[in-house]
């Protein structure tokens, strides 16, 4: 089959394309179309045969219900069979928009929509090409997310286009969707209402207009023994091809274990997707690394989730780590999404850095412009296990300076070059409890541990790697001198990378 994609405006669908469409839903076919959450798979809700091509397109296990969507309110009364004034008071609030609400389904509806079921999910969108196509499709459109079951669902036409090509008989294209994740489902069947799936309209939301709002078991922990009341949240829904995992904890934890698995599995040669956000995007340093949206508006974060999950699956990356992002407003929904994208693997970030005894490697030399950058050069090189911040500062710097031009020199000799590289003081801030500070010689370390007591690991170089002489300053002194302590460093430095390799694999 031949897919007809149609542009269409948003705020002017035209009227032209609308019935052609609306004409395409009347005989039994389906168009996907935009609604403010996500794409929708459209068909003709009370025409049972159109629903079974809606599941078979989609290749979506037949007992999972289809959303019914209408245009206006009076329609809900000829396929819902009781309307209890706590819907005619959401409806009211928060209809057209992002809430589907659950009620004992009429004989209007066949069974092939509801899965089975004698209940209706139903739903008014706001999305105008939306609502004009309800209207010019009969009334009753259902409309499942337009994916393959088991995809991220779709947020702009073309995802439509990845999963669904060639097998329906319309796209209408309308850009990029509003909010980026499917509606609220609140099953208004029993007392208090409950939630099935969260969404935009969050529990504050329902429970300011209507008093106490339940939530389903199933989705506050993920073992338990019930099955979810929405059949399709049973289902690894929104799953990425690449194993995804899920790291909590402070912002700050949650990127160091990142960037440190990260550069693990990028070692052994796997592909690696980071979700990242504005604020944290610049702290990556290894794999695919994309900037989700703010953390500070979760909206952002809810409107880009499924495309950079697809963008992933494009880009066949082999494992994807996430960050955690912040529950409340719509962030209960980005994170219920994630969590079963990730099959609900999830790991406190702490696990994995406090595997790590050293994260920061800092060179002390006294000016930092010779001996300390030259054994950070050198560090930077060797095959670590794991990741490092490696540095190098000075006893005594007090204004930054260029590298020693002899220092650059014997650099340069040995292929190494330190573009734009200046000098720079230590400083308390560096003298955290997983650095590991290194000088050149005996009294520099005495001098660091009298001045920062409670730094645990501050050694000479020498004495850390089991070596004899301290690194002497060749300042002013002979070529060969110079090459002499060029070796002497090198030789420790690839001792300190044995031992902490050795250390990362204990
Ligand atoms: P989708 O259309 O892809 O957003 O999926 C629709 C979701 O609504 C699925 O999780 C369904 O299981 C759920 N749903 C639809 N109708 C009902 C119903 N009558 N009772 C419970 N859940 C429903
Ligand atoms: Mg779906």
């Amino acid at each position: 089959m031949e897919t007809i994609i149609r542009k269409i405006d948003r705020e002017n669908p035209g009227q032209e394309v609308l019935e052609e469409a609306g004409k395409i839903l009347l005989n039994g076919g389906l168009v996907a179309f935009p609604t403010e959450t996500v794409y929708g798979l459209g068909a003709n809700a009370l025409d049972e045969q159109a629903a079974e091509k809606t599941y078979a397109a989609k290749g979506r296990p037949s007992d999972n219900p289809l959303i019914v969507h209408i245009a206006e309110f009076t329609a809900l009364k000829d396929i819902a069979e009781e309307i209890p004034r706590e819907a005619e008071i959401l409806a009211e609030k928060f209809w057209p928009g992002p809430l589907t609400m659950i009620f004992k389904k009429t004989e209007l509806v066949p069974r092939g929509t509801t899965g089975g079921l004698d209940t209706v999910a139903v739903r008014m969108p706001s999305d105008k090409v939306a609502l004009a196509l309800i209207r010019a499709g009969g009334g009753y459109v259902s409309a499942p997310s337009a994916n393959t079951s088991g995809r991220p669902s779709p947020t702009a036409a073309e995802h439509v286009e990845e999963d669904l090509g060639g097998k329906i008989e319309m796209i209408l294209d309308a850009g990029r969707v509003d909010i980026g994740v499917e509606s609220t489902i609140v099953d208004m069947t029993v007392q208090p209402p409950v939630i099935l799936r969260p969404g935009a309209v969050t529990r504050e939301m329902l429970e300011e207009a209507v008093g106490p709002v339940e939530v389903d078991k199933a989705l506050i922990s993920e073992d338990s023994k019930e099955p979810p009341k929405a059949p399709g949240m049973k289902y690894r829904h929104y799953a990425p091809k690449a194993e995804l995992l899920i790291l909590e904890g402070t912002t700050e934890e949650c990127v160091k274990a990142i960037r440190q698995i990260a550069y693990e599995q990028e070692r052994l040669g796997y592909r690696v997707g980071i979700i990242a956000s504005e604020e944290t995007f610049a702290f990556y340093t290894v794999g695919n690394i994309k900037n989700i949206g703010s953390r500070e508006n979760e909206k952002t974060v809810a409107q880009n989730l499924y495309r950079v999950l697809r963008e992933f699956d494009e880009e066949g990356v082999d494992y994807i780590y996430s960050e955690a992002f912040p529950e409340g407003g719509i962030g209960t929904a980005v994170m219920n999404r994630l969590g079963k994208a990730a099959g609900h693997h999830v790991l406190q970030a702490e696990v994995i850095t406090r595997l790590q005894k050293y994260r920061t490697i800092v060179f002390v030399s006294n000016s930092d412009n010779c001996r300390a950058p030259i054994a950070a050069a050198l560090l930077r090189r060797q095959p670590l296990l794991q990741e490092y911040d490696i540095c190098s500062r000075g006893m005594v710097v007090l204004f930054s300076e260029p590298l020693n031009p002899r220092a650059e020199e014997i650099l340069k000799e040995h292929g190494i070059v330190l573009k734009g590289y200046e000098t720079l003081p230590l400083e308390a801030e560096l003298m955290k409890e997983d650095a590991l500070v290194l000088t050149m010689e005996d009294s520099q370390r005495d001098k660091i541990r009298n001045e920062y007591p409670e730094t645990g690991h501050v050694y000479t170089l020498a004495e850390f790697v089991g070596g004899e002489e301290e690194i002497p300053s060749v300042y002013g002194q002979t070529p060969e001198q110079y090459e002499n302590m060029y070796g002497l460093i090198e030789d420790y430095v690839k001792k300190l990378a044995k031992k902490l390799n050795e250390e990362a694999k204990s």
